[in-house]
């Protein structure tokens, strides 16, 4: 049988209620805890989740409530993978949706920086989407090494 190239694994799923922004950020941060990560990788981690999942709420299920999928994982070497994932409208031009201060809401709320904020906040950001089919992200990041971690 072959070895999975995770140390530990989460999947859950939720309906995307505006609440269950709070429950995906509860979530991550009790699962890597168990590395013991610095309060700003944490946070960091949190806040591009909370992105992900809010477009989800927002722009995937615009107009009604569906599922999203979300898959945490521990890797080797303190690496992290998120991956977020909804059955919703999907994304026609992804590169474009990538880009700051580019939003397809009216909503004076956003501001088109979502993907920018996971994009500075992690190390690695993958988008696939289909329209009408949903979207998935994936955020990587590498955390420190424990032995640099004064101050914790
Ligand atoms: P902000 O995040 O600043 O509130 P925003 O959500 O519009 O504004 P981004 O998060 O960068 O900005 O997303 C850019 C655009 O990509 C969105 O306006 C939307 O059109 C599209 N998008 C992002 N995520 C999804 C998704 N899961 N499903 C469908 N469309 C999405
Ligand atoms: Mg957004």
């Amino acid at each position: 049988m072959s070895q999975p190239k995770y140390l530990n694994e989460l999947k859950t799923s939720f309906p995307s209620l505006s609440e269950n922004e709070r429950l995906a950020r509860l979530i991550a941060g009790s699962f890597f805890s168990s590395l013991d990560p610095l309060a700003d990788e944490i946070s960091d981690i949190k806040t591009a989740l909370s992105e992900a999942v809010t477009n989800c709420i927002v722009h995937a299920y615009k107009n009604h409530i569906g599922r999203i999928e979300l898959t945490l994982r521990i890797l080797p070497e303190r690496n992290i993978y998120i991956k977020i994932k909804d059955r919703g409208c999907g994304i026609e031009n992804i590169g474009q949706a990538m880009q700051p201060l580019f939003t397809t809401s009216s909503d004076e709320e956003r501001a088109g920086l979502g993907f920018a904020v996971m994009e500075s906040f992690t190390d690695e950001v993958v988008v696939r989407s289909k329209p009408d089919r949903g979207t998935t992200v994936i955020l990587k990041k590498k955390l420190c090494a424990k032995e640099n971690s004064n101050g914790r």
